[in-house]
């Protein structure tokens, strides 16, 4: 019977379940505390207990606490941390009860969890700060945090330069379509739930999650929940009530709501960038993988070309720029469904991207984005794919790839695009990247040469 209870740790209430560690107890906050929180509460007992300057030189627990800064104190890893107290049990552990997952701010139980990240955005002239408000939500805690880091962003968040307006108008629309989360997160946290709830006798409800997780991406956890499925079959579950109702679907209301809230930050900048992401928007954004990255700052090297094409007159250029998210060339779009990918280019220069897939490496689709502007493009088929991205000076005479270009990069990892299909509603996915430095963004960019940018 694989699927008696296993857990490696006892589970002593819901706090210290959101704390596997004690690295929240450490530093004597609750693991729904705040950055700002985090750093003060850190502040304080470091200096309590510096060997250094304090009465009582307690070096163990001086370091016990750095070592807690050390992880909650970055969003990233504080991130992981969260996520790494509900990995599901493994078999070889003994047989006990676990608990399902708690929203970490109502402590309520919640069978569709997500790890978020939240984004407030403060700006004063030249200073801009992104602070990321993040812990597991329950879908309407989740809607709730959405809407107060917005408004307050909304407030704060666009009085700099030249960052202001526009992290602010990302961060508004990336709140109101769900916030950062990672789709193989969410679903750890829903196979998890699916083993908790059956271990405390929820046979239905453990079905309908272990129906979730056999779609998932995590090979071992998808093999687990099909056999779960066809054991509870077996017992009796009725497979009719099998669906949950996905309680993070965004309604087109809500979407509306938050693109006039973008929409209502003064500047053209904002406008400008938001004209295009109004383009063939979808409301259902569910597993969206939304994943925000960090380009170093490419502007030195464009302006220097961008000088170079204006004092070599000989080298025929296009004529006409093409238009903001003009595919270029061949590409293999469907016209009816498929995924979306959204390209926010904040890097300071016009730029083409280039979606290949996975294996083959052949070109799925290539299209313009032009500076400080966002693009998007649809109808990817599933797969797995890479986004490559290039800037350059001038656009040749074909209007379809720059004279020369100034450096090419490709994101790290590939990403799956998979059709979901409910009873009611086909759901797809839609990716997207922002071009230029985002502090705290996790993915870093690999540069590739011009040949392999360029290859058909
Ligand atoms: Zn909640």
């Amino acid at each position: 019977m694989p699927y008696e209870h296993q857990t490696r740790r006892e589970i002593e209430g819901n706090m210290s379940d959101n704390d596997p560690q004690g690295l929240y107890r450490a530093l004597g906050i609750q693991p729904s505390a705040n950055s700002d929180e985090i750093r003060t509460a850190y502040r304080k007992l470091a200096k309590d207990t510096h060997p250094d300057t304090s009465q009582d030189q307690n070096t163990e627990k001086f370091q016990k606490i750095a070592a807690a800064y050390e992880v909650l104190g970055n969003p990233l890893r504080r991130a992981a941390y969260d996520r790494s107290a509900y990995k599901a049990p493994t078999q070889e552990t003994q047989t006990k009860v676990i608990d399902p997952i708690c929203c970490s701010r109502c402590g309520q139980v919640t069978a569709q969890p997500r790890h978020i990240v939240f984004f407030r955005v403060y700006s004063f002239i030249f200073m801009t700060t992104r602070n990321p408000v993040q812990g597991i939500f329950c879908a309407s805690c989740a809607k709730k945090e959405a809407a107060r880091s917005s408004i307050i962003t909304l407030i704060a968040g666009w009085w700099g330069v030249p960052w202001g307006p526009l992290y602010s108008v990302g961060s508004i629309i990336g709140n109101g379509f769900g916030g950062q989360h990672k789709r193989s997160a969410d679903e750890a946290m829903i196979w998890y739930n699916a083993l908790a709830f059956l271990s405390h006798g929820h046979m239905q409800l453990s079905y309908a999650l272990a129906m979730q997780s056999k779609n998932a991406l995590d090979k071992e956890i998808a093999k687990n929940a099909d056999e779960l499925t066809r054991l509870l079959e077996r017992s009796g579950v009725d497979p009719k009530q099998g669906k949950l109702k996905n309680p993070w679907r965004t309604s087109v209301l809500s979407a509306t709501t938050y693109c006039l809230m973008a929409f209502a930050l003064p500047g053209a900048l904002a406008a400008a960038l938001f004209v295009d992401s109004q383009n063939g928007s979808r409301s259902t954004v569910y597993g969206g993988a939304t994943t925000p990255y960090v380009s170093p700052p490419k502007t030195a090297p464009y302006q220097q070309n961008v000088q170079k094409a204006v004092t070599t007159p000989d080298v025929p250029t296009c004529a006409n720029v093409p238009p903001n998210g003009q595919l270029l060339g061949p590409n293999r779009l469907s016209t009816a469904d498929g995924h979306a990918l959204e390209i926010r280019n904040g890097a300071g220069g016009n730029a083409i991207i280039k979606v290949r897939t996975e294996i083959s490496g052949a070109v799925v689709a290539t299209f313009f984005v032009r500076s400080n502007q966002t693009a998007r493009i649809s109808g990817i088929p599933d797969g797995r794919y890479k986004v490559q991205y290039a800037f350059g000076s001038a656009l040749d005479v074909s209007c379809q790839r720059f004279v020369e270009l100034n450096g090419a990069d490709e994101f790290p990892r590939a990403e799956t695009l998979n059709t979901e299909q409910t009873t009611t509603e086909i759901i797809t996915q839609v990716l997207s990247y922002t071009l230029y430095a985002v502090p705290g963004g996790n993915i870093r960019p690999q540069s590739i040469s011009a040949q392999d940018f360029e290859r058909p």
